[in-house]
């Protein structure tokens, strides 16, 4: 089987170049059409520093342009679901978005469906860092694949810098394979300079002067539907992704 279709599901608009940049650039690079399909415009999160947005009103509308600048970027169409972020409290605290999880289930699997995707790209059980929001989307893609739509693959990504610890990475999941995603990395930078009112977030932890520098390096993939019950999967994904020199970690 040749991949022709791939859907990548997320939560926030910067997740799919974060997480997924090299792999989306990759997929198109080898003929798969791919689409993005985030759940919020990620209208909760941060309006840059120094503010790139006066009015937090208009953030969701901001990052839903700076999503699309990135997916272009990245070869890839995209789609803005109409669920809505919740503002980060003071405390830090993250939440999910509010959502029916059956009819957010149903609405991936008509997704999966419309697109005729053999591939989905999703979160990972753990959200990467315990986001809610993640999770959530991982468990609705879960279900759709189960129920609704048995055939398709479906990969949870993560991505990381191989010589600094990192939480974008789902510590109890094993990832099947990594990739070293420098040869696309022009457009994952281009992709991360997209999402301007991100950038002061995309740095501030590694205390990095450049968007540039805070670009994750490696990416990595589990399949997580069909379940794989030992060793390695082999399937159309794992076959692209060998070709592009993944390996095993
Ligand atoms: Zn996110």
């Amino acid at each position: 089987m040749k991949l022709k279709s791939a859907i990548g599901f997320f939560a926030h608009p910067d997740d799919e170049t974060i997480l997924a940049g090299g792999l989306i650039a990759l997929l198109g690079q080898q003929g798969v059409k791919t689409h993005i399909v985030c759940a919020t415009r990620g209208e909760g999160g941060e309006v840059g520093q120094p503010p790139l947005v006066h009015d937090r009103r208009d953030l969701g509308a901001v990052r839903e342009a700076e999503l699309r600048c990135a997916a272009y970027a990245l070869g890839a169409s995209v789609e803005v679901l109409s669920y809505v972020d919740p503002q980060v409290g003071p405390d830090d605290v993250l939440q999910a978005f509010e959502a029916d999880f059956e009819a957010l289930a149903r609405q991936f699997a008509a997704i999966i469906q419309r697109e005729e995707a053999q591939l989905v790209l999703t979160h990972g059980a753990d959200g990467e860092y315990g986001h809610p929001a993640h999770q959530l989307v991982h468990q609705a893609v879960m279900a759709a694949a189960q129920h609704l739509a048995p055939q398709v693959l479906v990969y949870s990504v993560a991505a990381f810098v191989p010589t600094i610890e990192d939480r974008l990475w789902n510590q109890n999941e094993m990832a099947h394979y990594a990739l070293d995603i420098r040869p696309w990395a022009a457009q994952k930078v281009a992709a991360m300079e997209c999402h301007r009112t991100q950038h002061a977030l995309f740095t501030r932890r590694k205390k990095q002067k450049s968007v540039r520098d805070a670009l994750r390096t490696v990416e990595s993939v589990r399949r997580q539907w069909p379940p794989v019950p030992e060793g390695l999967p082999e399937d159309a994904f794992a076959e692209l992704l060998k070709q592009a020199g993944a390996w095993s970690p």
